[in-house]
């Protein structure tokens, strides 16, 4: 049942779990057949809003990345190098496509995995997904228009890494741009969000794609380890923490490896007082609690004109009461569960680092689900520059508010971040959001709205946020020669 709140309270509406279909026990997919782990080791994914069981997925070791590796080897010198770019791309509009066909199972498994509002799931990640490979199959035959005068040849082997925030998405992100530039995959999924992935194996099984172009190894960080350092893969591909993304930069260094990386941030999303006030505060919700703070490119740093900070955040702790936080399978739910009972220990560390600072505090009066991982939406406010709050990426509902004066301090105090992945500005004046995104170190700049994703638009970091772009054609070009 969706919690109570004081309030707003709407009858239950659970999404129905009887039309899909998982397995007890996940193998690996190598070369286009299940196959057990080497290791025999298995390990369990739950469901973070009743903490019960899903299913067992198998603990892939470095001889089954090395089969993985030497099968999408293999691969692409005898198959995929060879069929031309527009059998190539049919391959890819028919995942798509079966993807759409398998949508709603898609959507539920998502968040059964990982605790993202089935809304999200549904309208967001699923739909996104799907696009990405249809955006990319179209792609695949017209790479001499996407780079004109340019010989462009693909990389081979990539091997691709990503985290559990948008786990489908994710996946999406990596394969369509390489198997369009004609690479073949080893792609590893977050150990506590591996179900898509193995769904969209037996999709990509079902589409007829030739056994090795896509392998899915499950597994801990030590199958990613494993990934990065093999000899025969020729790119990484890697969205993740920054720490893990330091780790990766330092294994490959003096190889001839090509990477992106997509690491972590904290967001700044600046309201000025000729904003509209009302969608601002829409805008602030979406940037911090969609996703439950799960979003790399979370507007986790609040900046309000001085002016109108009071009324902004009157109206935003109004706003935050009337959240539903709760099961995700419910369609009311905006909030869901935490991925995982170590993420919800860490967001809980930083509240309480948050409290002892002594910043004015406020979270909306929810009553939690007893099971599961829950956190309510946060507030502090009036945070300093120097706090922990505004220096470190959470990857949670906590949002830290601070208040500017003029347009040159907030682009001084933004950028003061050791990350720039994105910025949100909200204002009535074109020339302040042009003044702001040329000023603003942010790969992503919205304005006057926030979290928005396109298939076509590229997406990546400045600084310690990584480097290299996916989506659009930048994408592309991070996949060839
Ligand atoms: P993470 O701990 O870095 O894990 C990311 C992936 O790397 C997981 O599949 C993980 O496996 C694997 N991994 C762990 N150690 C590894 C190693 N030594 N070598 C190779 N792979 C290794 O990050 P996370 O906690 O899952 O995700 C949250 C972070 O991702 C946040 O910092 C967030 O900002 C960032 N993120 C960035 C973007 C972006 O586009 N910039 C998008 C989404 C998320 P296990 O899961 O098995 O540990
Ligand atoms: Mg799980």
């Amino acid at each position: 049942m969706t919690t109570k709140n004081n309030n707003w309270d709407y009858a239950a509406s659970v999404e129905s779990t009887a039309h899909i279909k998982l397995n007890k026990k996940y193998a690996l997919y190598i070369d286009g057949k299940w196959v057990e782990p080497s290791s025999k080791k298995y390990f369990t994914t739950h469901n973070p809003h009743n903490e019960e069981r899903i299913a067992e997925i198998a603990d892939a070791n470095d001889h089954d990345v090395d089969l993985a590796v030497k099968a999408a080897d293999r691969a692409y010198k005898e198959v995929w190098s060879k069929i031309s770019a527009s059998e190539r791309g049919k391959y890819i509009f028919r995942i798509a496509r079966l993807m759409q066909e398998h949508a709603r199972e898609l959507a539920v498994i998502e968040s059964l995995d990982s605790g993202k509002p089935i809304r999200e799931s549904r309208d967001i990640d699923i739909p996104l997904a799907c696009n990405h490979f249809f955006y990319y199959a179209g792609w695949a035959d017209k790479l001499e228009y996407a780079f004109p005068n340019q010989k462009k040849e693909a990389l081979g082997v990539a091997g691709q890494i990503i985290p559990w925030n948008f786990p489908l998405l994710m996946a999406a992100w990596k394969i369509a741009p390489a198997l369009a530039t004609g690479n073949t995959v080893v792609l590893k999924p977050a150990e506590t969000t591996s179900l898509t992935a193995l769904k969209l194996a037996e999709i990509i099984h079902a589409s007829g794609l030739p056994p090795g172009v896509v392998n899915i190894v499950t597994g801990y960080g030590h199958t990613g380890a494993a990934i990065v350092s093999h000899p025969k893969v020729a790119k990484i591909a890697f969205t993740g923490s920054t720490a893990v993304g330091k780790l990766i930069q330092r294994s490959i260094a003096g190889t001839t490896k090509k990477a992106t990386l997509e690491l972590g941030g904290k967001s700044a999303n600046i309201i000025f007082d000729d904003a509209p006030i009302d969608q601002a505060v829409e805008g602030i919700i979406n940037g911090i609690f969609f996703n439950q703070g799960h979003v790399c490119c979370a507007g986790s740093r609040l900046f309000v004109q001085e002016n109108v900070a009071e009324k902004v955040i009157r109206k935003l702790k109004h706003r935050m009461q009337s959240l539903q936080i709760g099961n995700p399978l419910d369609k009311n739910t905006d909030i869901g569960a935490i991925n995982s009972a170590e993420q919800l220990s860490i967001i809980n560390k930083y509240i309480k680092i948050g409290i002892k600072e002594g910043s004015e505090f406020f979270q909306s009066k929810c009553v939690l689900p007893k099971k599961g991982y829950y956190c309510a939406p946060t507030l502090f406010i009036n945070v300093a520059q120097s706090s922990v709050l505004t220096q470190e990426e959470i990857f949670g509902p906590v949002l830290s508010i601070q208040t500017f004066r003029t347009v040159d301090e907030v682009i001084q105090k933004a950028n003061n971040s050791p990350y720039g992945l994105a910025a949100g500005v909200w204002t009535d004046k074109g020339s302040k959001i042009f003044n702001l995104t040329s000023k603003l170190k942010a790969g992503v700049v919205w304005a006057n709205t926030y979290n928005k994703f396109d298939p076509s638009s590229p997406f990546g970091g400045y600084k310690e946020s990584g480097y290299g772009r996916e989506g659009g054609l930048h994408g592309l070009a991070a996949y060839l020669k």
